[in-house]
């Protein structure tokens, strides 16, 4: 047979194995999509730090080292980049692990109110560099027993607070509070009134280095992701998040979780 016949066979039997796997094609040509996607996004992350970073150095060794101030300042701008760089290299890695890798949950019971007050012991310090006090409802100041993946969910915690604190006015407050839902079910809040998120820009949140200022020329820096890690988090967790916000006002972003199956033998004996 000539080798046109041969083409035609091979690409008619690819047309029809194509036509049974339809929808895995689909997926599979989304997924391509959206890993050029991603690493477009990564490379434009990574750029920017990297050449401010280059910048200072430029210029330091361009004569601004021989000014002490400067030397001093310059070089201080230019760690600040670096720190950016490892908050999004850390990032990337986690997102990576969880969206790729797969993310299997090592769920167990423990108690949600005590892992929040970790998460406040790690985060004190950064809190007072803003004079931003985090606070807890009082009225759940008691064992509150949740069953969940225990790290992913301090994960969870943190990145909301750590932003809170990052968009949070100075003098600002924080407040967590957890409450019972009806079911078998509780909600954790975080509340803050800092700067709010414009409306238009909420639902675009969770996407993966989706920030309301795109400049990257704020102060706080952050890789994009925080969010994003979040929404997956909960959602392997077959669990909700929710945001409220506004502008000048300040946001709250709040998740359900489940309760542990025999809190209620727990909480009777830790409160005896
Ligand atoms: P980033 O590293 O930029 O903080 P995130 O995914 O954690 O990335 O958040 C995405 C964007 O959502 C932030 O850049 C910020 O604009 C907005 N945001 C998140 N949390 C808050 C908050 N508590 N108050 C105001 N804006 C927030």
């Amino acid at each position: 047979k000539p080798v046109t016949t041969d083409m035609k066979t091979l690409t008619e039997e690819i047309e029809k194995f194509a036509e049974g796997k339809k929808i895995e094609i689909d997926t599979l040509k989304i997924r391509e999509e959206y890993r050029k996607d991603f690493l477009g996004n990564v490379s434009h992350e990574l750029k920017t730090p990297l050449f401010t970073v280059q910048g200072y150095i430029l210029t330091l060794l361009d004569g601004a080292m021989k000014d002490k101030k400067l030397r001093q300042k310059y070089l201080e701008r230019a760690n600040k980049g670096v720190e950016r760089l490892i908050y999004i290299v850390k990032d990337l890695d986690l997102i990576t692990k969880l969206e790729v890798g797969g993310l299997k949950l090592e769920r167990e019971d423990f108690d949600v109110i005590e892992l929040i007050k970790n998460v406040f012991d790690l985060l004190e310090m950064k809190a007072a560099e803003k004079d931003i006090s985090l606070t807890f409802d009082m009225e759940y100041n008691h064992p509150i027993y949740v069953n969940a993946d225990r790290e992913k969910i301090q994960q969870v915690i943190t990145n909301l607070l750590v932003n809170s604190i990052k968009y949070g006015y100075p003098n600002g407050t924080t407040e967590v509070s957890v409450e019972n839902l009806i079911k078998n079910k509780v909600i954790v809040r975080v509340t803050d009134n800092g700067e709010g998120i414009p409306k238009q820009h909420i639902p675009r949140l969770f996407e993966r280095f989706y920030r309301v200022d795109q400049s990257g020329s704020r102060a706080e820096g952050g890789s994009g992701l925080g969010l994003a890690i979040v929404k997956h988090i909960m959602e392997v967790h077959g669990e909700k998040i929710y945001v409220e916000s506004e502008e000048d006002v300040g946001s709250e972003f709040s998740f359900t979780l489940e309760k542990a199956a025999n809190k209620s033998a727990k909480s009777t004996s830790d409160s005896n």
